[in-house]
């Protein structure tokens, strides 16, 4: 066994949210074999396992994770042609710059997006109408329970708003990431990735102690859905409303539990003002979905992925 494990890995500042207690174990993965080898490790051990990434969609309980964490990093990637075949840890951003200055993009919507590329394509992250499913070719992905390697085309995937086949079956983990792009000008490419990237900044959703959207947008009832098309003059999306929308009608913009917070300027954002725990945030939830529920009989369902063992 090549792999490190270390022991009480504190694991907030792995984390967008800044938030919750420690690893138990933890170990950095930056290949297939490794992956292999660390959930080896956590099976001989009977010790559960998660996978974290760029811990940018994460929250982290306060007493940690009584399990091994298995990490995955890298920013090893190669280019074939106008084809990408990434690590699943390299960070999303910085592939979209690189390759901008190799003359390759399309996806310059998702710049900005915090975390790895491999957590990309198991929520399908989007931003400003484009996800990461519309530039996904293929994946490679290893099953935990029964050693299986093989590949995932796009339509395999069964992508769908914030959703993909991995989400729904965790057992299956992404180890490669294919992603077909489009030949650039690289100012143009430099041109639109700063133009995503002023606009997250203008709507305040870059760079804060969060997790991203804190909820999905949920499909509500045609009279809410009524009531947010006229009061917004835009056309709901098959059904479904923002979730910040939603928030800030039932008076919960700006609520607060300890220092986890609604966000005033963005409030489908639970963002942590300082020293925010992790049941300071669940509280929050539990209150903004009680509310939710109560006022306009919409239930609200976590984006965030809360982690418990
Ligand atoms: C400020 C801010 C802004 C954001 N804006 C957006 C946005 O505009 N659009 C959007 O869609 N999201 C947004 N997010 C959420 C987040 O950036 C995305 O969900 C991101 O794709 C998560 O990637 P990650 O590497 O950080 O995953 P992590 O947070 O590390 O993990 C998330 C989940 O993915 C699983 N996972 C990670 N890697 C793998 C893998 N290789 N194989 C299988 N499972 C894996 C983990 O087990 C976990 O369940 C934002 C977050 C923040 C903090």
């Amino acid at each position: 066994m090549s792999l490190e494990i270390q022991k009480h890995v504190p694991l907030a500042p792995l984390t967008t949210f800044k938030i919750g207690g420690e690893a138990k174990y933890f170990v950095e993965v930056s290949n297939e074999r490794e992956v292999k080898e660390a959930i080896q490790w956590a099976r001989e051990k009977s010790t559960p396992f998660v996978i974290l990434a760029g811990g940018s969609n994460v929250l982290i309980p306060d007493k940690g994770l009584d399990a091994l964490v298995i990490r995955v990093v890298g920013d090893d990637h190669t280019i074939g042609g106008n084809l990408l075949d990434a690590n699943p840890g390299c960070n999303l951003f910085s592939l979209i710059r690189v390759l901008g200055e190799k003359g390759l993009g399309g996806w310059e919507k998702l710049a900005g997006i915090p975390g790895s590329i491999g957590g990309a394509v198991r929520g399908n992250a989007g931003a400003f109408g484009s996800e990461i499913k519309d530039f996904l070719e293929r994946v490679k992905v290893f099953n935990i329970k029964t050693g299986e390697i093989r590949e995932f085309g796009n339509a395999e995937c069964e992508f769908a708003y914030r959703d993909s086949f991995f989400k729904k079956n965790p057992e299956w983990v992404i180890v490669r990431v294919f992603i077909r792009l489009q030949s650039i000008e690289t100012s143009e490419s430099q041109r639109l990735t700063d133009e995503t990237v002023a606009e997250r900044e203008k709507r305040h959703i870059q760079n804060v102690r969060a997790a991203g959207s804190f909820f999905m947008n949920p499909v509500a009832s045609p009279e809410v859905v009524l009531m947010f098309e006229k009061e917004k003059g835009v056309k709901s999306r098959g059904g479904r409303v923002p979730a910040g929308w939603l928030i800030e009608k039932t008076g919960m913009k700006g609520s607060s539990v300890g220092d986890a917070q609604a966000s005033l300027r963005h409030p489908n954002y639970i963002v942590n003002n300082g020293n925010a725990t992790a049941s300071d945030v669940l509280v929050l939830a539990g209150n903004i979905k009680r509310e939710v529920r109560e006022q306009l009989g919409v239930e609200l369902q976590e984006e965030a992925v809360i982690f418990n063992f």
